[in-house]
């Protein structure tokens, strides 16, 4: 497969809203180390209401739309400090692919790059805070870099890179969110946005074959 059709993309985004909601309670269970136990709950719930306003869309040729109501469902789902970031991937994703109908490697980096920016600057964390941002930079660098081998391998690095940057949350001080307050003690802990960004790039993977 060298690009994505939008019966494609419905199934790879109802994929991730099934992955979230699978992962609750193991999200929240990371989220308890230095956190509020809560980021699975916030999450399920937001990527339901994203499923479901997806479903309600009828539109069949635009990226952008797909995007946009699903990000808008995450937006409206009562998520944590989480929400409004996970909601800015899809959100910005859409206007980064406006007018396309099929899906390039390049469209996915695209899709991605737009959403890392935006989660930097609407939450200002940097590399190193323990936060979504360490896997979610370098997934996106793996989509950029891997765009010319096709989705199949271009999915598969953008995990292998999403999954070492949760690894090595586990190594940061929380500089950023409601885990700072945990200082040292969020050593050998990982990250649970961090750990959401994984799940999300391991149904892209799953379905991209
Ligand atoms: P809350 O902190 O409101 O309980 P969640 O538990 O849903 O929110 O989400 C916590 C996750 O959100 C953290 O693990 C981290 O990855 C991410 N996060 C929190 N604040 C920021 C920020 N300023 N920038 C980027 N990511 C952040
Ligand atoms: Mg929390």
């Amino acid at each position: 497969m060298d690009s994505i059709d939008m019966k494609r993309l419905r199934g790879i985004l109802n994929a991730m809203a099934e992955k979230i909601i699978t992962n609750r309670d193991h999200l929240n269970d990371v989220d308890a180390g230095i956190g509020d136990a809560d980021h699975g709950t916030g999450m399920a719930q937001s990527f339901a209401k994203a499923r479901d306003k997806l479903a309600a869309s009828q539109e069949n040729d635009a990226a952008a739309v797909l995007l946009k109501a699903f990000g808008s469902g995450i937006m409206g789902g009562g998520g944590g400090a989480s929400g409004a970031l996970f909601s800015g991937i899809y959100l910005e994703g859409a206007k980064a692919i406006a007018g396309k109908s099929e899906l390039y490697p390049t469209d996915i980096a695209a899709w991605w790059r737009a959403g890392l920016e935006v989660v930097k600057s609407r939450g200002k964390a940097k590399p190193g805070d323990k936060t979504m941002v360490d896997a979610l930079e370098p997934a996106v660098k793996a989509l950029e870099d891997n765009a010319s081998r096709g989705l199949a391998d271009q999915a598969l690095a953008a995990l292998e890179a999403a999954r070492a940057g949760v690894e090595a949350t586990k190594n940061m001080v929380a500089g950023q969110g409601r885990s700072r307050y945990a200082g040292e003690r969020s050593l050998g802990q990982q990250d649970a946005g961090a750990t959401s960004v994984a799940l999300l790039f391991e149904s892209l993977a799953e379905n991209i074959k």
